[in-house]
């Protein structure tokens, strides 16, 4: 199980830190041994878009490490002073350069083994059109029978996929799945 990053020194003084479970807590958390400062650590939010265009997907083909050269979903970690809508749609415009309109949310993942929670959003594109930016080599619309299910740079990625194309052979999008992924 995830327990703690490793904060070593104290974010406010410097001060080297020691895990301690502070009164009233229930967990060792990195406390400053100079200042007393505790500083808690909690999964961070990474969110994204599943962007259709008729029955096909936009893909993304990775720039940056990790994963280099595979494939994802526009996604990223979410940001100080945006909702979490907001930041799947900046993500979907960073990394794919896309025009879509927002639909509605599609999935929350917990990944608990990395301390990361993945919402991903349904975004209808608009156009054919795309404009990636510097973190993506590429970026293409695949079919359901085209996706390089191989070549996929996340498990998150892969399971919103999976669960997209089930949905679209169910015929409805009415439901919003919640994934573990331990
Ligand atoms: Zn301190």
């Amino acid at each position: 199980m995830l327990t703690a990053h490793g904060i070593r020194h104290c974010k406010v003084c410097g001060g080297a830190t020691n895990y301690v479970v502070p009164a009233d807590d229930n967990r060792e958390r990195a406390t400053c041994t100079v200042c007393g400062t505790v500083h808690y650590e909690n999964p961070l939010n990474v969110v994204g878009t599943v962007p259709v265009w008729g029955d096909r997907v936009l893909l993304c083909k990775r720039n940056i490490e990790p994963r280099f050269g595979k494939w994802t979903l526009p996604a990223g970690f979410m940001e100080l002073g945006e909702t979490t809508e907001q930041g799947a749609a900046r993500e979907t415009d960073e990394e794919a350069g896309a025009e879509y309109e927002m639909e509605g949310l599609f999935a929350v993942m917990s990944v608990v083994r990395v301390g990361q929670v993945h919402l991903f959003y349904r975004a209808r594109l608009l156009s054919e059109r795309f404009d990636p930016g510097h973190e993506t080599i590429e970026a293409r619309l695949f079919t359901e029978e085209e996706i390089p299910w191989e070549e996929i740079a996340f498990r998150t990625v892969r399971e919103a996929l999976q669960r997209y194309f089930e949905d679209r052979r169910r015929g409805s999008f009415d439901r919003v799945h919640t994934v573990d992924i331990a």
